[in-house]
């Protein structure tokens, strides 16, 4: 079923008019439309309902790029909301991981942006499940790589024993706790319903900032034990103390 004259007026009203590409602030040409793909609109206890919905390519006057847009509409046909699906938002710079962890663990990074993106365009559900997955791949490789814990360990215990492998007690309960919302984010019913996905992603953000602050501790222990060795085999240091 295509939409009428009124309804594609409509379209404009909720289409952006800001280019998600170049940022130009002006006319965003719809050049199609699709077919309305109808929802099931069953309002019961045990179905959400999923509205009607088109796909709407619009093109940028300034930068001729095209873009794509998920329109939402009500019972009467009328959009009531536009999701931009093409280009996918960008990341933002906020999200920046400190150089460290980067190094620490590649499959965390890529969890954790897969789960960034995903909230990024509404999937809470998956986004809650890929925190959990991020924290756990952190988890692990501080483990193995920092504490020394055998890789057939870390790939046999739970994550809680791993965390409880953690030395600082206060770091130790922030993991607990973010795995803890973490299961609640991959069951159907929660343990923790007073807290959500915002507590698991500060929480993460303390383990992060925790990893990042051990390695340069690491680091700097490292240069004062060779130093103090040299002095110790009677080797000339550098003067500064
Ligand atoms: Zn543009």
């Amino acid at each position: 079923m295509k939409i009428d004259e009124a309804q594609l007026n409509n379209l404009h009203d909720v289409i952006p008019d800001v280019c998600p590409i170049c940022e130009y602030l002006g006319i965003q040409t719809i050049v199609g439309v699709s077919d309305v793909v109808k929802g099931a609109l069953k309002y019961t206890e045990n179905y959400r309902a999923l509205q009607d919905m088109v796909i709407c390519d619009t093109i940028c006057e300034h930068c001729k790029m095209p873009s794509a847009y998920a329109v939402v509409m009500n019972t009467f046909g009328t959009a009531i909301n536009a999701k931009l699906i093409i280009p996918l938002p960008q990341i933002d710079s906020s999200l920046a991981i400190p150089k460290a962890v980067e190094e620490l663990s590649n499959k965390f990074v890529r969890a954790y942006h897969d789960a960034y993106s995903a909230e990024q365009m509404g999937l809470s559900d998956i986004s809650g499940m890929g925190y959990r997955k991020a924290l756990e791949c952190l988890v692990t490789d501080y483990c193995m790589k920092k504490l020394n814990v055998s890789k057939e360990n870390a790939e046999n215990w739970r994550l809680a024993k791993l965390i409880d492998q953690i030395p600082d007690d206060r770091i130790k309960k922030v993991a607990q706790a973010s795995s803890w919302i973490g299961n609640d984010e991959t069951h159907y019913f929660r343990q923790n319903p007073d807290y959500d996905i915002e507590d698991l992603k500060a929480w993460l953000g303390v383990f992060i900032n925790y990893v990042e602050m051990s390695s340069r501790i690491d680091e700097a222990q490292e240069l004062v034990g060779h130093r103090q060795s040299k002095k110790f085999n009677g080797e000339k240091t550098p003067s500064n103390h």
